[in-house]
């Protein structure tokens, strides 16, 4: 039987951390760390996302700004937000909530964020610092996981680390903190040929595809430390992850449940990466 790897405790922890260094940044140099939490259009889900952002900073005792602007928002008015709070002092993390509607271009706000505020990770300056392996913001996801890894004692050094998943928010820099980790690692995707037996190679296999289910027993080495960045909604509105729980967890040595595992740290990331922005 696999040891699970509990996101909510260790979650929680890292929060109390960050909620004692937030104190002591406000008595020492009188700085409240704030974030800007931008939301354009009406998806459910962002709005959940958003609210969530709003909240863990309340209770970290960060100051935050929620912008809710209407779908047919244009890019000059979404670009000018950008650019005041680029400049506001209140403000050391922007954070634009993905996707955009369709007419808006990401690409453009992404670049307009300054770097110094950019808690995502996302602007091509700091995905730049993050591939040379000197970085002060860590793009939240995979941070997480790299978090989850260390409070389990979990070291990925030396050790063959297999990355489902090439998308720039999750595998590609996840499949890079494993590198500066020194794992081993391999970066698979939907071309990659003989996928089960690539991954049973696997000392520690992350896999974040957006299929539900579908790393089964036949793809995990015995005794392989499972984690699954996955979040599915079934039918019956459920979360479920892209790992079968179930086969998986009776031969794995340690597995991240969903919920319960990657997705909680993501948003514990990314206020550590506004105390950062905050602290500099
Ligand atoms: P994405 O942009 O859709 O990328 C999915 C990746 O999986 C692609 O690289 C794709 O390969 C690969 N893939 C798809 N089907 C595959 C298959 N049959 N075999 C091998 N590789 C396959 O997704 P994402 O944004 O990285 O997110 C991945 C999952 O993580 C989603 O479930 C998402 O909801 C979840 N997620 C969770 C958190 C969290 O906080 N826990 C945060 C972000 C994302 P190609 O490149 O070849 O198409």
């Amino acid at each position: 039987m696999a040891m699970l790897i509990d996101g909510k405790r260790i979650s929680a922890l890292v929060r109390e951390e960050i909620k004692e260094k937030t104190a002591a940044l406000k008595t020492e140099k009188g700085i409240v760390p704030g974030l800007a939490v931008i939301i354009v259009g009406e998806d459910p889900a962002s709005q959940v996302y958003v609210r969530n952002k709003a909240r863990a900073c309340e209770e970290v005792g960060f100051y935050s700004e929620v912008y809710r602007l209407p779908a047919e928002t244009t890019q000059e008015e979404l670009n000018a937000l950008v650019d005041s709070l680029n400049v506001n002092d209140a403000i050391h993390g922007i954070l634009v909530q993905l996707p955009l509607p369709k007419h808006l271009d990401e690409t453009d706000v992404l670049l307009r964020i300054n770097p110094d505020k950019d808690v995502d990770a996302f602007h091509p300056y700091n995905v730049g610092n993050i591939m040379i392996g000197d970085y002060r913001f860590l793009p939240c996801t995979p941070a997480g996981v790299m978090e989850l890894l260390k409070r389990s004692n979990i070291d990925p050094a030396g050790k063959k680390c297999v990355v489902i998943g090439r998308s720039n928010i999750v595998g590609k820099p996840m499949a890079m903190l494993l590198l500066h980790a020194n794992g081993t690692v391999t970066i698979c995707h939907s071309r990659t040929k003989d996928l089960a037996a690539v991954c049973r190679e696997a000392d520690i296999l992350v896999v974040a595809i957006g299929r539900a289910d579908f790393v089964g027993a036949d793809m995990v080495k015995p005794g392989a430390v499972v984690i699954d960045v996955g979040m599915n909604r079934r039918e019956d509105g459920k979360l479920t992850g892209d790992v079968n729980f179930s086969e998986v967890e009776p031969i794995a040595s340690a597995i991240t449940p969903v919920p319960g595992g990657v997705g909680p740290m993501t948003i514990t990331m990314l206020l550590q990466n506004t105390f950062t922005a905050a602290n500099k």
